[in-house]
């Protein structure tokens, strides 16, 4: 092989090598997409809004059970040119739930704005002179428990340790904490909630020793006792191995190690397959996955598990610091529903649809492949096409004009209809069928396919 050809090779190389991770990236982006709006259908079945059959009246529900529904008359569609280099579709007009605890595309954002708050606010404590320890407490606890009997007996016992004459010495001097709670699922031992605690402290305990217990393993030593007497008082067992740990999370040879427990403090949840255990956002994304590989009772559990985390934790705040830490420090507290907001970079709307339109293609479940395609900036007419296939019903994509700055999708009806179904029949069944009505938000866009006909890409 010639020096030519092996660098045309090389080079060749380095283009696949590129081609295949932006095809990794785009890749694990659509899983999440995919992940997301699974999370969010089910919400919308458990949590949304009930219409009332007698009185026609809708009734609210949790908010997790609204985030994605089109907010007023139209929703505006664009893109947005992420860190990452790879665009993402975006929407405006949809409403944002910013329920961290059940809807997985707020948690993301959240927990992010989460991540760089603790950072800095480590930062800022080191800087004051404070050391800082990672505390997880755990305790033992049944299948068959409920999972409101065991977060309250956690809780209580979490208060009376934080009260503590023990814990009141570790955060003496200004010092405090954030804890931050997650909720797991094991088929051995059912949920599992668990507390991280990052406890800033004025002690500078020593967790090397040459001979007996290091300065750490004592102090943990007393945190088991104080925690496993709490814990006891609700008739529960405390691990004498696992029960708590204690560790410097502020170790000079660990680097960046505190970046990485600020993550794993608020992201630990949205990670997947540790230990044999179910984060609750798997659990949920199973419970509405379409894959008919997933036996019909594996789905069931996971819906009913789904409901009693979402009834048990739904309005509880899962993270907290001590009173007055980030006012000392001088870090301020995380908007939630403005982060949950956020879009990263400048959002461009090239193309607009109704909302009934919008609707529709979110009840399909097509939002995340609409999302692709406009990360894609697919034209609007081919996307108008795309949208007919997967909802069974013409949609038209209107040219701006008439107060419309952006292209408008709508359902087309009547003979000037840019219409994705070219076929013969079901323009004769249409020319027909003079009582062709608008569909209500929320019918089953299937009824509304000419009745017998096969469409392109029709879910079955
Ligand atoms: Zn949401």
């Amino acid at each position: 092989m010639t020096a030519t050809s092996t660098a045309q090779q090389s080079t060749g190389d380095a283009w696949l090598d590129a081609v295949a991770a932006a095809e990794d990236a785009e890749g694990r982006r659509h899983d999440r997409l995919v992940r997301e709006d699974q999370v969010q259908r089910l919400n919308r079945q458990l949590l949304g809004p009930r219409k009332n059959p007698e009185t026609g009246e809708w009734s609210k529900r949790h908010r997790a059970g609204t985030c994605g529904l089109p907010h007023g008359q139209r929703v505006e569609m664009g893109y947005v040119t992420v860190p990452d280099g790879l665009d993402a579709g975006q929407l405006r007009g949809v409403v944002v739930c910013a329920a961290g605890n059940l809807c997985l595309r707020c948690a993301i954002k959240i927990a992010a704005a989460r991540a760089r708050q603790i950072v800095l606010l480590a930062a800022v404590m080191k800087a004051l002179g404070f050391h800082c320890y990672m505390v997880t407490p755990t305790f033992s606890h049944a299948r068959s428990d409920g999972l409101a009997l065991s977060y309250q007996d956690m809780m209580d016992a979490w208060t009376a340790l934080r009260q503590s004459r023990l814990f009141r010495k570790l955060t003496a001097g200004g010092g405090g904490f954030c804890r931050q709670v997650e909720v797991t699922w094991s088929l051995a031992n059912g949920f599992h909630p668990h507390l991280h605690v990052l406890v800033w402290s004025k002690l500078d305990l020593d967790a090397d020793s040459d001979w007996g217990p290091s300065e750490v393993d004592e102090m943990e030593h007393a945190l088991w006792r104080e925690w496993s007497t709490q814990m006891a008082k609700a008739g529960r067992n405390v691990s004498e191995e696992h029960g708590i740990t204690l560790i410097r999370a502020d170790d000079p040879a660990m680097g960046r190690y505190l970046a990485k427990v600020g993550l794993e403090l608020t992201m630990g949840a949205l990670k997947t397959g540790r230990y044999d255990s179910w984060s609750m956002w798997e659990i949920a994304a199973t419970a509405a996955d379409p894959d008919p590989k997933i036996p019909v009772e594996v789905r069931a559990r996971c819906r009913a598990l789904w409901a009693e985390y979402a009834s048990v934790v739904g309005g509880r705040r899962m993270f907290a610091t001590s009173h007055g830490l980030l006012k000392r420090a001088g870090v301020n507290e995380v908007d939630e529903k403005a982060e949950a907001e956020r879009q990263h970079g400048e959002f461009v709307p090239y193309v607009a649809a109704e909302g009934s339109v919008y609707s529709a293609a979110d009840k399909a479940g097509v939002v995340p492949e609409l999302k692709g395609l406009l990360a894609s900036r697919t034209a609007p007419e081919v996307l108008a096409k795309v949208l007919g296939r997967r909802l069974g019903r013409p949609v038209a994509a209107e040219p701006p004009g008439g107060g419309n700055a952006l292209p408008l999708f709508r359902w087309a009806s009547g003979p000037r209809v840019d219409c994705a179904v070219e076929d013969a029949q079901v323009r004769r069944s249409r020319a027909t069928d003079s009582r062709h009505t608008p569909v209500a938000v929320g019918q089953d866009v299937k009824a509304h396919s000419p009745g017998g006909l096969k469409l392109p890409g029709l879910r079955a």
